[in-house]
């Protein structure tokens, strides 16, 4: 018998910062005090910060798809033309939403792998000039490739539409200029590179997202921006507030103030390029090679293997939980995360625990091979830290 710790290393839950899990112990507060509303304000104005706009910024209680959910349902009218780009099952969950809202979906898809270009959103734009918003995922999470919103977000600004990003594993893991860029709604979740447990969704809101409220004809209630912005002006969320997530996100916030978001991100980028790196070293090939993401990487299993082979072997021998495919990918792919609290350590386990596993099913590996091109990476890295910072 050996010891074997578990290790998250999915794209969400991710693993949790210490400091923000014990600070729920001090949940023992009214929600409705001074003593709350201090907390609060803090944490509007952190998110705020860490978000690094001066559009409003709310926190929901909800997983990221009830804030994907809000943004639909108090910004447009039933009927409104929209641009939905998928390339993956994320993107999908935009299609199936923004039409059980009874929006009018005209559907940009790209294989799983792939991505919608900003080009291709530029023509829909042109084609469609009535497009009241264009949706799509900064990260696509199932296959684990980044788009283009920088070059999305110059389309749509001179359009009458607005742009609403699912980042949900995009914040913290690629920079998103949400003021330059012109980003106008940006959705995230706590369970991803903020590093706390599931619960809260978050999301920005610029000044011509909520011109757009003012006409907004879909039923909402419990996800009533307007009415939450009001609230937090005031110190205080509409509902009862998850006050342990709460107090939790306040120390994973004051976490990455201190850190820098920058460095966030150069962290999640540096992993995920050196996760790329060890899986071509020992043969593996990528799924999303051409615009990878640096929330997680996708790998494809072996000819031959099915990579839930691999899942298991991860968590039946060292403990560690990956990430299968989904959908149609599932069996084809795993998928190993990188955004929030991850550092080269864990990295170094996983490419060492990963040989093992391909190794045991019959897949030749020279061992030490992925886990010496981990350690290049890191050892290059670390004479030029202001690089790393940088890129
Ligand atoms: C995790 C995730 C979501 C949110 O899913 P929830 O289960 O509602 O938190 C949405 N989009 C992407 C891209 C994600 O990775």
């Amino acid at each position: 018998m050996y010891i074997k710790k578990q290790r998250l290393l999915t794209p969400g839950p991710t693993p949790l910062l210490p400091r923000a899990l014990h600070a729920m112990m001090a949940s023992d507060v009214h929600h409705r005090t001074q003593d709350f509303q201090k907390i609060y304000r803090q944490v509007l104005a952190d998110l705020k910060e860490v978000y690094g706009t001066t559009n409003d910024v709310l926190p929901l209680v909800s997983s990221g798809s009830g804030a994907m959910e809000a943004a639909i349902s108090n910004l447009f009218r039933r009927g409104d033309k929209v641009i939905v780009c998928t390339a993956g099952k994320f993107g999908e969950r935009w299609v199936s939403m923004t039409k059980a809202f009874g929006l009018n979906a005209v559907v940009l898809e790209s294989p799983y792998g792939d991505v919608v270009t900003a080009a291709r959103v530029d023509e829909a734009l042109a084609a469609n000039p009535d497009a009241r918003g264009v949706f799509v995922q900064a990260s696509e999470t199932s296959t684990g490739a980044a788009h283009d919103v920088q070059g999305m977000a110059a389309a749509v600004k001179k359009s009458n539409a607005i742009l609403v990003i699912d980042a949900i594993t995009g914040l913290g893991t690629m920079p998103l200029d949400i003021d330059g860029w012109g980003l106008d709604v940006v959705i995230g979740g706590s369970q991803k590179a903020f590093m706390i447990p599931p619960g809260l969704g978050f999301l920005s809101v610029s000044p011509k997202a909520w011109e757009m409220a003012k006409t907004c004809d879909l039923p909402h209630f419990y996800f009533d921006l307007k009415k939450e912005l009001k609230s937090a002006q005031g110190g205080e969320s509409s509902w009862t507030p998850a006050v342990s997530l709460i107090i939790s996100l306040g120390e994973a916030l004051k976490y990455i103030k201190e850190l820098g978001m920058n460095k966030l991100i150069a962290n999640a980028q540096m992993l995920a390029q050196a996760t790329r790196v060890a899986a071509t070293s020992i043969g593996l090939e990528l799924f999303s090679p051409g615009s990878p993401s640096s929330s997680v990487t996708a790998i494809k299993a072996p000819a031959g293997m099915d990579s839930g082979v691999i899942v298991k072997g991860f968590r039946n021998d060292f403990g560690m939980i990956i990430a299968n495919g989904q959908g149609s990918m599932k069996g084809q792919i795993f998928r190993i995360a990188h955004l929030g609290y991850f550092d080269f350590a864990d990295l170094f386990s996983m490419v060492g625990a990963l040989e093992l596993i391909l190794s045991a099913n019959g897949y030749p590996v020279q061992f030490g091979k992925g886990v010496a091109a981990v350690q290049q990476i890191y050892a290059d890295a670390a004479y030029q830290k202001e690089a790393v910072v940088a890129g």
